[in-house]
């Protein structure tokens, strides 16, 4: 008998249940990577995220050999290819991971309705939880709503839910002969990729989690904000792509304990919580979670909007701790979770720029770029979302003081800035006018303390 085990954002052997369950149900599997049109139409796969990609699917398939099978990828419609798989081989069973977003379910559905329908025989889709979540959506919920809304009761019953045990990776994997697949995409193919874009896959994710768990757990309680000390796990890509399963995650730092151990599962619910928010309310990947009634300038707004978006975009503000956030996004395809708070802060609530522009702009080149997490985000930062401070407003001096005391950080994104010594990197416009006038910085594009007055006029504060 043949099961197909349909891969999407699980790109892993080890911990996956989809996969554990299709090799226990059938003698042969077909491992299946559909490249879907949709989500390349929709313009969803940028050159960071296709280029990443491309290494999850090689090391899928290495690990995949490894173990005597292969990866068999396809293009077009993902339901046709499935269905056209299962035809083909007899397969009775489609295993896939639950996703959580509106398409993700358009998706199941509309695979479970193919696979039902032709009059054949029975084929069945087997939707697994819990293969990229650590607590799926909608599993646990406060009282008699479909989602928790606020994060600190969610965490304590997330905390609470008891984890599945991690499996192992499987010896062999048979796939059936006959089943053609196409070449896989190669990282060196993708044009316009960050010139420091982390490596993909299973084994990068795996040496990473260890190390990450060996060198950096302890100290991320102290360090998670320290911006020149780089001191977070740089897991997400890993998760994002599902090369780790989140659960062996949470599992191993328990294991190790301690107050960075919690500090960083801690995290890792977040992750859950804003995938749980966005099942419950897709819509929310485009239109405000909560209202506040703002009129956001458009980026192509004429009063300047324009201008200062682009400025943003570029880093080159004039505000040395957002314009380094900017560029280490630009070179990396990833920016400390610190800078995206203070270069989203500055778009939405300084130059008083719809989130959305600003969300855009990070899908467009972050590797761990997700709906979820990126958009609520976006929208926790803009006060549009599940934050109980909406209004507060982050001063880019201030967090520039306190999470990169020294200017390292700065100096390292901003090469104009380099040879300026200690603190005084943080506010060039203050430097002796002769210094100032070599530097090849441009001056702040916006007061602070004006644009804190329209920001709170907006709101009707002020
Ligand atoms: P660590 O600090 O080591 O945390 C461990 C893991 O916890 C991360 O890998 C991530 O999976 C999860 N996590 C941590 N913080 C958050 C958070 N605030 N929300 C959700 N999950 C979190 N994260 C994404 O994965 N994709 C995005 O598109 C994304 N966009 C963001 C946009 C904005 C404006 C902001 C403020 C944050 C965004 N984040 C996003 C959350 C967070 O910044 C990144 O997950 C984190 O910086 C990744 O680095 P790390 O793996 O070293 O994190």
């Amino acid at each position: 008998s043949v099961a197909i085990v349909l891969f999407t954002g699980d790109l892993r052997l080890h911990d996956h249940p989809p996969l554990r369950a299709a090799l226990a149900a059938a003698d042969e599997v077909v491992p299946l990577f559909v490249a879907d049109q949709a989500i390349e139409q929709a313009g969803f796969l940028v050159p960071n995220r296709a280029a990443f990609l491309a290494d999850c699917l090689a090391d899928l398939d290495a690990g995949l050999r490894r173990r005597g099978g292969r990866l068999v990828l396809r293009h077009g419609d993902v339901v046709e290819e499935v269905c056209r798989v299962a035809a083909q081989t007899d397969a009775r069973e489609v295993h896939l991971a639950a996703g959580p977003s509106g398409y993700a379910h358009r998706r199941e559905q509309r695979l479970r309705d193919a696979l039902a329908a032709g009059g054949g025989p029975q084929r069945r889709l087997v939707v697994h939880d819990g293969v990229a979540h650590v607590v799926a959506p909608g599993e646990v919920t406060p009282g008699s709503k479909d989602h928790f809304a606020v994060f600190t009761p969610y965490l304590r019953q997330w905390s609470g839910q008891a984890l599945r045990a991690v499996g192992a990776a499987p010896r062999v994997v048979r796939v059936p002969d006959g089943v053609q697949g196409e070449p896989l995409p190669e990282r060196s193919r993708v044009a316009g990729v960050s010139p420091g874009l982390a490596r993909g896959g299973e084994d990068a994710a795996r040496a990473r989690l260890s190390a990450w768990l060996r060198d950096g757990l302890d100290a991320y309680e102290e360090r998670h904000d320290d911006m020149a000390g780089d001191a977070t796990s740089r897991l997400s890509p890993h998760l994002h792509f599902g090369t780790l399963s989140p659960v062996e995650c949470v599992r191993r730092a328990r294991e190790r304990g301690g107050a960075g151990a919690e500090a960083f599962v801690r995290q890792v619910a977040w992750r859950d919580f804003h995938h749980q928010v966005l099942a419950a309310r897709p819509q929310c990947a485009t239109e405000d979670y909560r209202s506040r009634g703002d009129r956001w300038r458009g980026a192509g707004d004429g009063d300047g909007a324009a201008d200062d978006v682009a400025a943003w975009r570029e880093g080159r503000t004039g505000y040395p701790i957002v314009d380094a956030a900017m560029r280490q996004l630009a070179h990396e395809g990833w920016m400390h979770n610190r800078g995206r708070l203070l270069a989203a802060s500055f778009l939405a609530k300084t130059l008083y720029v719809d989130w959305r522009v600003g969300a855009r702009h990070f899908l467009d080149l972050l590797v761990d770029g997700d709906v979820a997490n990126n958009q609520l985000n976006w929208q926790w930062v803009a006060g549009t979302g599940t934050d109980t401070r909406p209004n507060r407003v982050l001063n880019p001096l201030l967090q520039a003081r306190r999470y990169d005391p020294d200017g390292a950080y700065v100096r390292r994104w901003v090469p104009e800035l380099r040879d300026v010594v200690g603190r005084p990197v943080h506010e060039p416009w203050r430097l002796p006018e002769e210094q100032r006038a070599a530097l090849d910085y441009p001056a702040p594009i916006a007061e602070l303390s004006a644009s804190l007055d329209r920001f709170r006029r907006a709101r009707g504060r002020g």
